[in-house]
C-alpha cells in the first residue's frame, strides 16, 4: 500500500466534504445532481440499493446491504427495503414508525446498526452528498429557503421537489441578518455521524416522570434568554433534541414497548386482572391489536392502545427478599436505585443479586363488584343451593378462608380448617348466609358435601391444592373493598400480617406461584 498516496486520496475527499458556498452555488450543484436534495426515506432506501441485490434460492431478492452481517432474516429485510421504497415516493406509510419487533438477538439492533453506519459512509460519498444551511441546528436542506410560491416551477424546471419549511432559527436569521438576500445565505456540506449528532438520533427511554420532551424537541435555552429578551425569540430556543439532530437522516428509539407475561396482573378499570385476559383466543403470536385499557401506570391512569402477542419468550423472574414477584423478557425494564441514589431503569438481564428495587404502592384503579352470572354444569343440583347476585365483601372473605386453609375434593366435599373457634364460626355463618347450607362442625374443621357448590366455586375461579393456589379472577376484578376483604379472610389464619388498608403487588406470597405460562405479551402506552 503507498501511504502517501493514500493520506492524498483521503485529503481530497476530506476537502469535499468541508465545502462550503451560498445558496445561490448549492442550488447549482442541486441541479445538476437532484440526488442531493432527496429526502430521507428516498437516501436510505437508495442507499439499500446501491449495494446491489441478488436473488435468492426462493427467488426473493436478497440485499447486499445486510446480507454481510444477517442470515436468514430474508422477509423482514425485504419488508424494510419495501417500507422505505414505498416511503421514497412519498407514500402515505413515510408517516410511520418502523417498528422492529423480535426476540433478543434476533438481528433488530444489527439492521439499525447497519443502517446507521450505511447513512454515515454513504453521506460522505458523491452519490450519497447532503448539504444543508450551514448555521441550522437542525441542518436543514437549504432548498427551504425558496419561497413557498416559486416552489413549483422549481420542481417543473429542476426537478427539484421541496417539502417543508424554514426552521425558526433560519428564518430569523434570513431576515434580520440576510435582510431577506436568500442567494446569500451559507450553505456547507455534511457527513451524518451519531457520534457529532448529525442527522443521526438515538432515544432511550427513562423514568417516565422526570423524563424531559425536551430531550426530544429541544427547549428554551436559559443562557441566551437574558440576550434576547423574550422566550417567543427563536434564539431562546435550543433545537438540540434527538429528533432535531435526526432530521433528515435516522432516529432510533430503544426498547419503547414493555413486555411482560400473560400472567402478569395489572390494575385496571376492571379489577385486578391477568394481562393474557386481555387477549382474544386467535390473537396470533407476531401481531398487534387494538386494546383500550384505562390502566393504572406509575404516571397515573393511562389508557392502552395496543397489545402485541410476542408468541413464546425466555424471560426472568426477580423475587426481591420480601417476596415480590417481577417476571419479563430480557429487556423489560424496571426501575432500580442505583449507586447515586437515583432512581434509574434497568432492563431485567442486567439486574443484580442486591439491587434496590423501586415498586409502586397505592394504585388505586379498581373494578365494580362483579355480578355472578353462573351457568350451571347441573342444574337440578343447582337449586339446592342458595347463589349471591354479585360478589360481596362476605363472599370475598369466605372465598379467603377457603384460598387459605380451605380444599374440595371432586364428590362435593369442601373443607375448612382453623384452630380458632371464632374464624370457624364466622366461616360457618357465611355459609349460611351465602348459601343456605349449614356445614357441620368437627374438632377444628368445619364440613359439608354438596357438588352444586363445588360447580360455583370452580366458577368463581377458586383452585383447590397448595400449589394452585391464585386469588380467583372474580375477587381480582371486583372493588378495593372485596379484595381486601379476600385478604383478610386469607390471612386471617396467621394473624401477623397486618395489613393497614393497603394493598401491595404482586403476590404478597412466595408461596403463591403465578403459574408461568410463558407467553409474552406487550402493553404500549
Ligand atoms: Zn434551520
Amino acid at each position: 500500500m503507498d501511504l502517501v498516496k493514500r493520506l492524498e486520496e483521503y485529503r481530497d475527499r476530506e476537502r469535499e466534504l468541508t465545502w462550503e458556498g451560498t445558496f445561490a452555488q448549492y442550488f447549482e450543484i442541486a441541479t445538476k445532481q437532484p440526488s442531493i436534495a432527496q429526502l430521507s426515506h428516498e437516501r436510505i432506501y437508495n442507499m439499500i440499493m446501491a449495494a446491489g441485490t441478488d436473488a435468492s434460492r426462493s427467488g426473493d431478492p436478497r440485499y447486499k446491504f445486510f446480507s454481510q452481517e444477517i442470515f436468514g432474516l430474508e422477509k423482514p429485510l425485504q419488508q424494510i427495503a419495501e417500507y422505505f421504497h414505498s416511503a421514497a415516493q412519498r407514500l402515505e406509510v413515510r408517516k410511520r414508525i418502523l417498528l422492529l419487533m423480535g426476540p433478543v438477538g434476533g438481528g433488530k439492533s444489527t439492521i439499525v446498526h447497519l443502517l446507521k453506519r450505511g447513512l454515515e459512509q454513504y453521506t460522505r460519498a458523491q452519490e450519497g452528498a447532503i448539504y444543508a444551511i450551514r448555521d441550522c441546528p437542525m441542518h436543514e436542506e437549504p432548498l427551504h429557503l425558496i419561497p413557498v410560491e416559486l416552489r413549483a416551477d422549481v420542481e417543473r424546471e429542476f426537478d427539484l421537489y421541496v417539502e417543508g419549511d424554514l426552521c425558526p432559527h433560519c428564518r430569523w436569521m434570513v431576515e434580520d441578518k440576510y435582510g431577506g438576500k436568500i442567494e446569500e445565505i451559507p450553505v456547507k456540506r455534511i457527513a451524518f455521524s451519531e457520534k457529532y449528532r448529525i442527522g443521526i438520533g438515538t432515544f432511550t427511554p427513562s423514568d417516565p416522570k422526570s423524563q424531559d420532551v425536551a430531550e426530544l424537541v429541544g427547549g428554551i435555552d436559559l443562557s441566551t434568554i437574558g440576550e434576547v429578551g423574550v422566550e417567543s425569540d427563536p434564539r431562546a430556543y435550543r433545537f438540540d433534541g434527538e429528533l432535531n439532530i435526526a432530521n433528515r437522516g435516522l432516529m432510533e428509539f430503544i426498547e419503547m414497548l414493555k413486555c411482560l407475561p400473560g400472567s402478569s396482573l395489572l390494575f385496571t378499570q376492571s379489577g385486578i386482572r391477568r394481562l393474557d385476559s386481555f387477549a382474544q383466543s386467535d390473537h396470533p403470536a407476531g401481531e398487534s391489536r387494538s386494546v383500550e385499557v384505562q390502566l393504572a401506570s406509575s404516571t397515573g391512569v393511562e389508557t392502552t392502545a395496543h397489545l402485541y402477542h410476542a408468541g413464546v419468550q425466555p424471560t426472568k423472574r426477580v423475587t426481591t427478599r420480601r417476596g415480590y414477584v417481577s417476571e419479563g423478557t430480557f429487556e423489560h425494564r424496571i426501575q432500580v436505585v442505583n449507586n447515586e441514589g437515583v432512581q434509574v431503569w434497568r432492563r431485567h438481564d442486567e439486574l443484580q443479586v442486591g439491587d434496590w428495587v423501586v415498586m409502586q404502592k397505592g394504585q388505586n384503579l379498581w373494578g365494580q363488584d362483579v355480578e355472578i352470572q353462573w351457568q350451571p354444569k347441573r342444574p337440578i343440583l343447582a337449586s339446592r343451593i342458595k347463589t349471591p347476585e354479585r360478589m360481596t365483601p362476605g363472599l370475598a372473605r369466605w372465598l379467603g378462608y377457603m384460598t387459605g386453609e380451605g380444599d374440595t375434593r371432586p364428590d362435593g366435599t369442601i373443607r375448612f380448617s382453623n384452630v380458632e373457634e371464632e374464624l370457624r364460626a364466622d366461616y360457618c355463618q357465611l355459609t349460611q348466609e351465602l348459601f343456605g347450607v349449614q356445614p357441620r362442625c368437627y374438632q377444628k374443621v368445619v364440613q359439608l358435601n354438596n357438588v352444586a357448590l363445588l360447580d360455583l366455586l370452580d366458577y368463581l375461579g377458586f383452585k383447590t391444592g397448595a400449589y394452585n393456589k391464585e386469588i380467583p379472577w372474580s375477587v381480582l376484578q371486583s372493588s378495593r373493598e372485596c379484595v381486601l376483604e379476600f385478604l383478610s379472610g386469607y390471612f386471617a389464619g396467621d394473624g401477623t400480617v397486618n395489613l393497614g388498608g393497603r394493598l401491595s403487588w404482586p403476590l404478597p406470597r412466595s408461596g403463591w406461584r403465578n403459574k408461568c405460562k410463558l407467553s409474552c405479551s406487550i402493553l404500549v402506552w
